[in-house]
C-alpha cells in the first residue's frame, strides 16, 4: 500500500482528522506507505469559540490559535488555497501563498475548508461591514473599536463623536452575540480612562431578522439572554433587517436611520466556495453531499465533513447536522476512523451524535448555557464556557497559557490600547522616507 491522504482546510476537521490518523497510522507512516497532507492558507487552526473573548483582549491572539506544524509533525503543511478538485482524475489544485498553482494527485480526499461568512447584497455593506471569523477579524475589531473611543475623545465635532460611538453588529447567533457582549464590555471597561466619554455614551446596536437571539440555548435562555442584553443598554432590534449601510449611514428595515463607523456582519456562513469548483455532488444548500458515513454521496474515497458538508443527522431523521464545533471535532474523530477502516477493507461506521446544547460568554463574569437540559446563566454559566471550552481548546500547551492569560487578567486591569497602526506597518517608515525627500 502506498497511499497519499489529502486533507484540504486545517480547522476543526481537518485537524483533528489529521491527528486521529497520525494516532492511527504511526506504523504506516514511519514506514511511508500512508503520507498525510493538510492544505490551509494558514500555518494554524484557529479555536473560533475564544475569538470573543481575544477580540475583548481577555486572552493573547496567539493562544487562540493551534499551530498546524507542531501538532501535526508527521502530516506535510502546505500553506495556500485548494481552487479546483477533480475527483474524477484524483487531483487537487493548490494555489500557494506565493509562485506558481500546481496539481497534487492523491488517493484519498478530505474536504473540510469550512464556511465563509454569508452575505447579502446590501449597498454599503463591502465597503464597511467587518466579519468575525478569523483571528485577525476578532483583533482588528478590538482595535477598531478601541480606536474609536480615542477619536471620540480627540474631537469637539458632535457628529463625529457619535459616529464613533456607535457599534453595530448584525445577526444574533453565537458568534454575534458572543462577540458583541464582549466587546461591549470591553468598551465599558475603557470608559473609565476617558475623560469625556461615559459608559452610556457608547451605542451599541444588534439587528435580527428573526424574532429570537442565540437559538443554541433554546428558547428560554435565549429570551433570557435578551433581557439581559437590553438591561445592558444594548439596542437589540428584532425582525429587523439591515437595508442599507452606504458611506456608513445604516437604514434599517424598521425606519430607523444613524451614522456608524463599525458594523460587525455575523448573519450565517456558507460553504466554502471550494466546494463548487469541482466535481463533487452537492445538496440543495449548496453543501457537499454527505452520507451518515462522512463519505461524499455516490464516490469512492473522498470524505466530507464539518460546516461544508451536508451530514445527515440519525439521531433527528430528516435533518442535518448544524454547521457547528461540537458536530466538526466528532465527525473528525468519525471521519479518521472511517479512512482506516478503507485502508484496512473494513466497513465504515456511521456518525452518530445528539446535540447536547451550548454555552455562550456573555462578557466578563456572564454567561448562558443550556447543556444535557440543565440551564445557567450570568457567573455560573460563564464558569462553565470557561472550563468547558479550556476543556476543548486543543494542545495542552494551549491550554497552559490560556489559564495564564486569565489568571493574570484576575491580578490585573485589562490591555486597552488600540494596536491599530499593526495593519499599516510601513506607514511610519514611507512617511520618513517622505519626509527625506522635501
Ligand atoms: C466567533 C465564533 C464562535 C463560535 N463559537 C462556537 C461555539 O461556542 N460552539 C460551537 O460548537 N461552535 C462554535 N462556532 C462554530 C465553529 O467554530 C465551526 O462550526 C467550526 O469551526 C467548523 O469546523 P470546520 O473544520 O468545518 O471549519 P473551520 O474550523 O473554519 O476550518 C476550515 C479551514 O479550512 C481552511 N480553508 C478554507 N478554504 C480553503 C481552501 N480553499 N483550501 C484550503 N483550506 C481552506 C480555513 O483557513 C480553515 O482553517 C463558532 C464560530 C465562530 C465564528
Amino acid at each position: 500500500m502506498n497511499k497519499h491522504i489529502v486533507i484540504v482546510g486545517g480547522g476543526y476537521v481537518g485537524m483533528y482528522t489529521a491527528l486521529r490518523l497520525q494516532r492511527k497510522l504511526g506504523k504506516e507512516l514511519r514506514n511511508r506507505s500512508v503520507r498525510i497532507t493538510v492544505i490551509d492558507p494558514n500555518s494554524y487552526m484557529t479555536y473560533q469559540p475564544f475569538l470573543p473573548e481575544a477580540a475583548a483582549g481577555n486572552l493573547s491572539p496567539r493562544h487562540v490559535v493551534a499551530p498546524l506544524r507542531r501538532v501535526l509533525p508527521k502530516a506535510t503543511i502546505l500553506n495556500g488555497m485548494v481552487t479546483k478538485v477533480d475527483h474524477a482524475n484524483k487531483k487537487v489544485t493548490f494555489v500557494p501563498g506565493e509562485g506558481e498553482p500546481r496539481e497534487i494527485p492523491y488517493d484519498l480526499l478530505v474536504m473540510a475548508a469550512g464556511s465563509i461568512s454569508r452575505t447579502l447584497p446590501i449597498p454599503g455593506l463591502t465597503d464597511i461591514g467587518i466579519g468575525f471569523k478569523t483571528v485577525g477579524e476578532a483583533i482588528a475589531l478590538r482595535n477598531r473599536v478601541l480606536h474609536q473611543l480615542d477619536v471620540a475623545e480627540s474631537t469637539d465635532d458632535v457628529e463625529v463623536r457619535r459616529r464613533a460611538l456607535t457599534f453595530v453588529v448584525v445577526g444574533a447567533g453565537f458568534a454575534g452575540v458572543e462577540a458583541l457582549a464582549e466587546l461591549e464590555d470591553m468598551a465599558k471597561d475603557s470608559t473609565r480612562y476617558y475623560r469625556n466619554i461615559k459608559p452610556s455614551d457608547v451605542r451599541w446596536v444588534l439587528v435580527e431578522a428573526t424574532n429570537r437571539v442565540l437559538p443554541e440555548v433554546g428558547p428560554e435562555m435565549g429570551k433570557w439572554t435578551l433581557e439581559q442584553l437590553r438591561e445592558r443598554g444594548i439596542e437589540v432590534k428584532l425582525d429587523t433587517r439591515l437595508e442599507s449601510a452606504t458611506g456608513g449611514h445604516v437604514v434599517l428595515s424598521d425606519g430607523t436611520e444613524f451614522d456608524a463607523e463599525t458594523l460587525v456582519w455575523t448573519a450565517g456562513v456558507k460553504p466554502s466556495p471550494v466546494v463548487t469548483e469541482g466535481d463533487l455532488p452537492l445538496d440543495e444548500r449548496g453543501r457537499i453531499k454527505t452520507t451518515t458515513q462522512l463519505t461524499v454521496a455516490g464516490t469512492k474515497d473522498a470524505f466530507a465533513a464539518g460546516d461544508l458538508a451536508g451530514v445527515p443527522d440519525v439521531t433527528n431523521p430528516g435533518q442535518y447536522c448544524a454547521p457547528n464545533a461540537q458536530h466538526a471535532v466528532r465527525q473528525a474523530k468519525v471521519l479518521g476512523d472511517n479512512i482506516v477502516r478503507t485502508l484496512h477493507g473494513q466497513q465504515l461506521v456511521e456518525y452518530r451524535h445528539k446535540y447536547v446544547g451550548s454555552v455562550a460568554g456573555l462578557g466578563l463574569h456572564q454567561g448562558v448555557a443550556n447543556v444535557y437540559g440543565v440551564k445557567l446563566r450570568g457567573l455560573a454559566a460563564w464558569f462553565m464556557h470557561r472550563t468547558y471550552h479550556l476543556s476543548r481548546v486543543p494542545t495542552l500547551n494551549r491550554k497552559v497559557r490560556v489559564v495564564a492569560d486569565w489568571t493574570l487578567a484576575l491580578f490585573f486591569k485589562r490591555e486597552t490600547v488600540s494596536l491599530g497602526e499593526m495593519e499599516h506597518p510601513r506607514d511610519e517608515f514611507r512617511a520618513a522616507v517622505a519626509s527625506n525627500r522635501r
